[in-house]
């Protein structure tokens, strides 16, 4: 049967959420609180205040965003895009680069939406405030502001599908004596141009996507960059000449602005940047502590996207990290629309309940902390090859070329971290995704 179903966020996982809804006929409502659709591919550069001064670094962010001026996506385009929507360049690309920077991806999401008619779902400017149960519907309270105008309002729905994303609510490192530390602390959620650092020290922390590629992006304007991590595949050297000094973590802070590393070395340095991850957050959620965020697991969820006892009421997309983000979102939102519809049926809740219990089992015999429960890294194929087989009739999961690019992509990304995004010896097969794109496609 059709539901009345809100959608929670206007990015990617909220667009093609609302897409797969509207084609199972149901009625949808987007709820965003920006200006516009796209998420955190919309570059907000932030007021300078904040910048953090003090050493509460987390709580110094207003912005949705975490995209930087010079960002370039970290996979190929063809790769990135959703399932049946190809992420080529167009004849209105500014930017046809294999890894474009991020207003082709905010322009490629605009097109999205135009194609299949979203705007008009979309109420703007409307950040969702509460979602609860009562008896078998989801009231949802929402603020939305017009000019200076604040209006509040309560609505009901017969299902919920939460899409506000998880990279705006900053994780930082914990620092012995960083209380007392007098330098700056930043995140890389509020980071966007390197002239922040111009001439200073600073330690960058962190070395996952967000952490190399900021290292390179301050480096040339800053005096020196100490990357600190917890634990490097290469050995810990300085690099650029000298310009970057690789350091094991960071073990103390002085009040003379000292930093020691764990490799026995030290440094005076200016500021720090954290790139560490940020934190899953539903501060609008209220399940009566069904659903909880508990070292950064958000569950009991099955399979990453229902809660057992408020299923199919209640579903997440976009939760999984280390995945190709877009195509993912979009499988797990034709199964959310397809359960609604009735299409396809879900274990009794009790079942669903006993393979949470289980994949928690299985994750702990492997010494998968919690925190790395929603990351899926090559499990992904087969996640999506499962969601697809839910889905029924045509549905798929990840195209084999999809799989090789992005293999391809990954090792060429760790032999050639800072070249990567220019120079690959896959042509002959990115060639061919080309060609079968262009021949399916257009
Ligand atoms: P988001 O894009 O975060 O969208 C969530 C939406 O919900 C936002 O519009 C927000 O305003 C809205 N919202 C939140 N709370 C509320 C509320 N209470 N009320 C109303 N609205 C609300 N992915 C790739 O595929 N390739 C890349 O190269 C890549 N690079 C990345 C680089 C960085 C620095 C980051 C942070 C992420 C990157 N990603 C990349 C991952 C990226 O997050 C996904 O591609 C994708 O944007 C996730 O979409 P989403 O809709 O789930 O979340």
């Amino acid at each position: 049967m059709e539901k009345r179903v809100a959608v929670i966020g206007a990015g990617a996982s909220g667009l093609v959420a609302a897409r797969e809804l509207l084609r199972e006929g149901h009625s949808v409502v987007i709820f965003e609180q920006a200006r516009r659709i796209g998420g955190t591919w919309v570059y907000d550069p932030p007021p300078q205040e904040s910048h953090s001064r003090s050493s509460n670094v987390a709580r110094n962010h207003s912005c949705h965003s975490s995209i930087y001026q010079s960002l370039r996506t970290n996979l190929p385009r063809e790769v990135m895009g959703f399932l049946d929507y190809p992420f080529v360049p167009r004849r209105s690309s500014r930017d046809a680069r294999r890894f474009p920077g991020h207003e082709e991806v905010l322009d490629y999401l605009e097109s999205f939406t135009v194609e299949f008619g979203l705007h008009g779902y979309v109420r703007f400017n409307s950040k969702v405030k509460y979602v609860g149960l009562v008896e078998s519907n989801w009231i949802v309270k929402s603020s939305s502001s017009a000019g200076k105008e604040e209006k509040e309002s309560e609505e009901v729905f017969d299902a919920v599908v939460v899409c506000n994303g998880h990279y705006f609510q900053p994780r930082v490192a914990q620092i012995p004596g960083i209380e007392k530390w007098p330098g700056k602390q930043y995140h890389s959620h509020t980071y966007r141009t390197p002239d922040l650092f111009k001439d200073q020290v600073v330690a960058v922390i962190g070395n996952g996507p967000s952490g190399q590629d900021l290292c390179s992006d301050i480096a040339a304007d800053c005096k020196k960059v100490h990357w600190c991590a917890k634990l490097w595949n290469s050995p810990v050297e300085s690099l650029q000449q000298g310009k970057i000094q690789r350091h094991l973590m960071i073990s103390k802070a002085d009040k003379d602005g000292r930093l020691h590393f764990m490799d026995g070395t030290s440094a005076v340095v200016d500021a720090i940047l954290h790139c560490t991850g940020y934190l899953y957050d539903f501060s609008f959620l209220d399940t009566k502590n069904y659903v909880k965020v508990e070292d950064n697991r958000v569950g009991p969820l099955f399979k990453h996207v229902f809660p057992p006892a408020l299923a199919p009421s209640l579903s997440f997309i976009g939760l999984p990290w280390k995945t190709i983000p877009f195509p993912l979102s979009e499988l797990q939102a034709k199964w959310i629309s397809a359960v609604l519809k009735g299409r396809a049926s879900l274990p009794p809740k009790g079942e669903m309940a006993n393979d949470v219990v289980g994949f928690y089992r299985t994750l702990e015999a492997q010494r998968v902390p919690n925190r790395h429960t929603h990351r899926l890294d090559l499990e992904m194929f087969d996640y999506a090859e499962w969601l697809a087989k839910q889905c029924g009739g045509t549905c798929h999961g990840f195209e084999p070329w999809r799989k090789e690019l992005f293999l391809s992509t990954r090792d060429n990304r760790k032999l050639n971290s800072d070249s990567y995004r220019d120079e690959w010896s896959d042509n002959d097969l990115h060639e061919k995704v080309v060609g079968v794109l262009a021949t399916s496609f257009f």
